[in-house]
């Protein structure tokens, strides 16, 4: 009896997991972002508790919200976490939501003018431009020629002016704390940089590296 119901049980979880992995499929979230959600993030800073607390006020608001959201903080402080769980809340409430790192996206338009795939420029794009929620990942993390920046303008300007809400995230800031350090403004242009002001609210986050807090998890699990 007992291991008919723990089947039972494992079944169930077993679907439901199906379940939401085929919901996710179209938002295009990598496998490795699975366990992201709103309820394993543990904010280790107040300006990590506000941006959690923003995010889960956006993921509750929308489509009531006038602007994105930038999220910018350096590596590891859980930016992408609270981005895709964002995407997650969003897709479970029935919006139509996508997932991009700014890098692959570069890719796979570049990749689209080889006349030996199939994928067309537009087929890549257009998901990009209607999709009601955009996530673009780690913004900036490609080297920043005319054409990544005239692509970028042309995604971001477009679904400004079609009043289609993006959530970006980007390891670069804007306050310039040595001479050597490229800020956000280097890597995407003024007039992008400017343009955000306007389509996002700016999220600052701090904190240490939490891959460090979980490596140090996992060893103090093997001892
Ligand atoms: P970033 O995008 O800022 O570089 P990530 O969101 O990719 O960082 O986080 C790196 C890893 O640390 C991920 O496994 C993520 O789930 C985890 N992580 C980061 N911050 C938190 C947090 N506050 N609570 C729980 N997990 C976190």
């Amino acid at each position: 009896m007992e291991v008919v119901e723990d089947r039972g049980a494992r079944f169930c979880q077993c679907r439901k997991l199906r379940k939401q992995s085929g919901q996710f499929e179209s938002v295009r979230l990598p496998r490795r972002y699975d366990g992201f959600h709103f309820t394993n993030y543990r904010p280790q800073t107040p300006l990590q508790e506000a941006a959690f607390k923003f995010a889960s006020s956006f993921t509750m608001e929308y489509p009531a919200v006038d602007r994105g959201l930038l999220l910018m903080g350096s590596v590891g402080v859980g930016k992408t976490h609270l981005a895709v769980s964002i995407l997650k809340g969003l897709t479970e409430r029935g919006f139509k939501c996508l997932f991009y790192d700014f890098a692959s996206l570069l890719k796979e338009i570049q990749d689209s003018y080889n006349p030996n795939t199939f994928a067309s420029e537009l087929s890549v794009l257009m998901p990009v431009l209607k999709t009601d929620v955009l996530v673009l990942d780690e913004l900036g993390a490609s080297k920043p020629t005319d054409w990544v920046r005239d692509t970028m303008a042309h995604i971001i300007n477009t679904r400004y002016n079609d009043k289609k809400v993006t959530i970006f995230t980007t390891n670069y800031l804007d306050e310039r704390r040595n001479d050597r350090e490229e800020v956000l403004e280097d890597r995407i242009g003024t007039r992008l940089r400017s343009r955000l002001y306007e389509m996002c609210k700016t999220v600052v986050m701090d904190g240490k590296d939490y891959r460090r807090n979980l490596d140090r998890s996992h060893a103090e699990a093997r001892a």
